[in-house]
């Protein structure tokens, strides 16, 4: 039994309520792999749950954090050992058993992913539950036929950690890129990170027609909202839109015209539930072909867990840029 710090979560008779705790690892969620953990990383979700500002764990209390990379301190399943670098996003994570902003979490063997060779436990990091949101989308609108030559691809909330990762990504893999950001001041960046056009979100001229002229190949939308409102009438025939995101909010309208006149397709994106056999192409792609190039640019920030709150505000007011890596050495 160790004794650690947590950032744990309750939400009881007396309310919601978050912070630092000390626990021991003999209070830890059940499961196969006990791990020391080296890094995590801020999502979007991890802001909603360390807040209280959404409903995303589904039992109380738990330790916030959808990420986690770290070590193999002890496992009952032989297909890991002590030392081995490990990692794990979603799956249940601070939604049904204690997550990854903690010294210590033990995790359920089969989501527990090999550190993929090529990737370091930093990197890994930087990419998390956003990068594998990125590249998820990627390979389901490549499943869906999706190539370079249909046109540009929108990408939608660009600055934030899911959009970046997805300029980098998308670019590696090919596309021309279109940034949609609400943030003009950073556009140097995302072109630095791949983005060979950039859109001002508040300078939309979205006509509110259920067609309009075809301007990009695909989307990615992590706004969702009347951002995906607006895409959908602008995409080339049998292109697709990806949607992971709900920052703008979760109702959007549209018609049957883009759909049924252009054949586009939207693709939901649900990284959490992914399984195993598609994570473990996603975090082959990651660590190779689709390995970002820009992490150290994206890894805007390096915090400790005691520094969670202020960051959670950030996100939660929009002005997130790029990533948050949690160091827990
Ligand atoms: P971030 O907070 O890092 O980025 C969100 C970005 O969205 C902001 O930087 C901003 O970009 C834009 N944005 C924020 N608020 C608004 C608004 N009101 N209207 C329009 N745009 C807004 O979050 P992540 O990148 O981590 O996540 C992005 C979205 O994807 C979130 O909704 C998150 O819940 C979702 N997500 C879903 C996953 C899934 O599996 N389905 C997995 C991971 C994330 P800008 O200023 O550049 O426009």
């Amino acid at each position: 039994m160790t004794r650690f710090q947590a950032f744990r979560i309750h939400h009881d008779d007396a309310g919601h309520r978050a912070g630092l705790e000390t626990m021991d690892t003999d209070a830890l969620s059940p499961g196969e792999v006990l791990v020391k953990a080296a890094y995590s990383s801020v999502n979007y979700k991890d802001a909603l749950a360390g807040t209280g500002k959404g409903r995303i764990l589904r039992r109380y209390p738990l330790n916030g954090g959808i990420d986690v990379a770290g070590h193999v301190v002890a496992s009952s399943d032989p297909a890991f050992k002590e030392g081995d670098a490990v990692l794990c996003t979603g799956s249940g994570l601070s939604e049904t058993r204690d997550g990854g902003f903690a010294q210590y979490a033990r995790l359920d063997a089969r989501w527990t992913i090999p550190l993929p060779t090529g990737l370091g436990l930093r990197e890994s990091m930087v990419i998390g539950t956003a990068g594998f949101t990125a590249a998820l989308a990627l390979l389901r609108m490549q499943d869906n036929r999706q190539t370079p030559d249909q046109g540009p691809i929108a990408i939608s909330g660009a600055s934030g950690g899911v959009g970046q990762l997805a300029i980098d990504i998308f670019s590696r893999a090919g596309y021309e890129v279109h940034a949609i950001s609400g943030k003009p001041e950073h556009f140097d960046t995302l072109r630095a990170l791949g983005a060979h056009a950039c859109v001002d979100r508040h300078q939309l001229d979205f006509s509110g027609k259920p067609m309009d002229s075809a301007r990009f190949g695909g989307a990615l939308d992590t706004v969702g909202g009347s951002m995906l409102s607006g895409l959908l009438p602008l995409i080339h025939p049998y292109g697709n839109v990806a949607l992971c995101g709900n920052a703008g909010g979760i109702a959007f309208d549209s018609t049957v015209m883009p759909f049924i006149i252009r054949g586009v397709s939207l693709l939901g994106v649900a990284s959490a539930g992914t399984a195993r056999d598609i994570r473990d192409t996603i975090w082959q792609h990651l660590a190779s072909d689709w390995k970002p190039r820009q992490l150290a640019r994206i890894a805007t920030d390096e915090i400790a867990l005691a520094q969670l709150p202020a960051t959670f505000s950030r996100m939660l007011a929009g002005d997130a840029f790029g990533r948050t890596v949690v160091n827990h050495t």
